[in-house]
């Protein structure tokens, strides 16, 4: 199995790089093929996906041969079929994005339909390219198992069907979508599996051994952060139970909209009697909650520093704050010394 770590989770470079020297490839999209060539990942190591790519990266990829364009539509597999021919470049690592019909209501905008592939497939194959993977990334915070096995069932017939009729060899990109184990979420109860039984759930879809390649998320780097804010006051307001609000907002962890994030008051000599709170974030936008009924200390004051958990994943990368700098990202080293890997900054 080869895994590939999602920039779009978090794409700050220095984190990026950390997977990349963990061994793990890089899956991009968009722009994001432009951090992968500034921190050096060799061409070998990059999956580049996503309905929009840059014409120019795309040209780069297919002069480099990147491991495999994931192609997403039509216009764009015709575009590369004119770079290779201006270029008369043979054999480049070709992907077909697929949006399987699997019960789940998969976005309509990614890929190509299912019964439309073969044809594909064939177009890839005339243009004297190398149809290397099918991929198929179907959403994001699956906590249904079925719907893994549904899935690489899918793609594993379909990749049958193709290697049958071209005679050739595929692999088979699963995506991500994986669920974070540590975070509740509002709009589900669902259990959160084990990573171990995604896995089994995709090898028992499976009929054949098969290179498979997954490219998580969230699940990778959604545990690894933290979003440390200062409390600026206390409110009881009328008929509302305790809030704290904290120099931080909601658009500095918009996964907060859906996800209750623990809130852990770090501040030292606090009194160990928990009360439920609510925590505002200062952005005077009304829907700025950052996590309702959190348990914070009792004495709880104007300057506390709380920790908002589990704020790596689509959240302090894709910050936007209207009124205020975006917030400075920081790693800890394991000997406790820390680095600046992101400044704070206006738009
Ligand atoms: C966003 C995305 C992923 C990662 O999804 P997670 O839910 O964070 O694991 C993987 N592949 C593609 C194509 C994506 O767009």
């Amino acid at each position: 199995m080869h895994l590939a770590y999602s920039y779009k989770a978090c794409n700050a470079p220095k984190i990026c790089r950390i997977f990349n020297e963990m061994g793990f490839l890089s899956e991009v999209v968009g722009d994001e093929f432009g951090i992968a060539e500034e921190i050096s990942v060799p061409a070998s190591k990059i999956i580049f996906n996503g309905p929009y790519k840059k014409r120019e990266h795309v040209e780069k990829a297919l002069i480099k041969n990147i491991l495999v364009i994931n192609v997403d539509s039509k216009e764009e597999l015709d575009y590369i079929n004119r770079i290779l021919s201006k270029n008369a470049i043979k054999g480049a690592n070709i992907g077909l994005r697929v949006r399987p019909s699997v019960s789940y209501p998969i976005a309509p905008h990614f890929g190509m339909d299912e019964e439309l592939i073969l044809k594909f497939a064939k177009k890839v194959i005339e243009m004297g390219a190398n149809l290397y993977q099918i991929h198929a990334h179907i959403g994001t915070q699956i906590t249904k198992l079925e719907l893994y096995k549904e899935l690489s069932e899918k793609m594993s017939n379909l990749a049958k069907k193709i290697e049958k009729e071209h005679n050739i060899e595929l692999t088979i990109n699963l995506g991500g979508g994986f669920a974070l184990e540590s975070t509740p979420e509002y709009f589900s109860r669902d259990r959160i599996p084990a990573l171990n039984e995604y896995s089994l759930a995709i090898s028992s879809g499976l009929n054949e051994d098969k290179e498979i390649f997954l490219e998580p998320g969230r699940t990778l780097i959604g545990p690894c952060a933290v979003l440390a804010t200062k409390v600026i006051s206390i409110k009881r307001p009328r008929n509302i139970g305790k809030i704290a609000i904290v120099d931080a907002s909601y658009f500095d962890i918009l996964s907060s909209a859906f996800l209750s994030h623990e809130v852990e008051c770090i501040s030292s000599g606090k009194e160990e009697l928990l009360v439920e709170t609510d925590v505002y974030g200062s952005s005077c936008v009304s829907a700025d909650v950052i996590r309702v009924g959190a348990y914070l200390p009792s004495d709880l004051k104007e300057g506390d520093i709380l920790l908002v958990k589990d704020a790596g994943a689509y959240s302090i990368n894709i910050s936007s704050h209207p009124m205020r700098p975006r917030p400075k990202i920081f790693i800890l080293r394991e000997n406790n010394e820390y680095e600046e890997v992101r400044r704070a900054f206006v738009e």
